[in-house]
């Protein structure tokens, strides 16, 4: 089941998205809810981020590619860095270009959601935790990554977390195709197999160090080809059995 987050004339819901279209959810998609009668055309909504967040938490050099490429020793425990809620963006949202900066970089991502409350959670029960998966693109300031050590500036700009389209609750995601096109151009092509630390193991790494929320991501890290955009550039995050997540890069204000 795919699940998206849209608004519709005023109001925000919950649905199921189909092929051309979405089924209205009521109630809480993390807890109780009911599948209604109403269905609406996709093309008459616009999607948003399918989950609110309180905070994401990201992996850093988690596929064994991308340290390959950045000639890294592979890390003995995941290396974590948080992304604020101030962040999140919207498929089809406009990745804005902070003037502090002239090296904004994607990275292609598989997220996971959150779907309740999970503190000191054990990898073998994670599975009860996770509402399902979806595309997100880890966007960062190079430049004022290398500058500041910390990471937290570079990775936390208005619009730097893209998330979406929609939620899929049904996928076995261990060993599934990711991609990010620039342009249309190719330019990062790997498997979740090639993850160093596996999604239960992060789910309980993370939660023995702070409670997660329904709704919270993880970013799982990304894979090898990692590269700049620039003012103008449509960027779109593919993984299979989610579906693709694009957004368009403009020079902030
Ligand atoms: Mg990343």
């Amino acid at each position: 089941m795919k699940i998206v987050r849209f608004v519709y004339g005023e109001k925000i819901q919950y649905g199921i998205l189909h092929e051309t279209d979405i089924t209205v959810i009521i109630g809480d998609i993390f807890d109780q809810y009911q599948v209604s009668s109403q269905v609406i055309p996709l093309d008459a909504v616009k999607l948003l981020s399918p989950c609110q967040i309180t905070k994401a938490v990201c992996v850093g050099l988690n596929y064994h590619g991308h340290a390959q490429e950045m000639k890294l020793t592979l890390p003995k425990q995941p290396l974590l860095f948080l992304k604020p809620s101030s962040a999140l963006n919207h498929p089809g949202g406009a990745i804005q270009y902070p003037k502090s900066s002239q090296e904004v970089d994607y990275e292609g991502e598989l997220a996971v959601v959150i779907k309740k409350e999970a503190r000191n959670v054990q990898a073998a029960e994670v599975g009860d935790y996770i509402l399902g998966y979806t595309c997100a693109n880890d966007v960062t300031a190079r430049d004022l990554q290398r500058i500041d050590g910390q990471w937290t500036r570079a990775k936390s700009f208005d619009t730097f977390l893209p998330l979406g389209p929609c939620i899929e609750t049904d996928l076995d995601m261990s060993s599934k195709q990711i991609k990010l096109y620039l342009n249309d151009e190719l330019k990062q092509s790997s498997n979740t197999s090639d993850l160093i630390f596996k999604i239960p193991e992060l789910v309980a790494f993370i939660s023995e160090t702070m409670t997660l929320y329904p709704g919270d991501v993880i970013l799982t890290g990304t894979p090898s080809g990692i590269g700049p955009m620039k003012d103008g550039d449509i960027v779109t995050v593919e993984i299979e059995g989610i579906g693709r997540l694009r957004n368009i890069v403009t020079q902030g204000i």
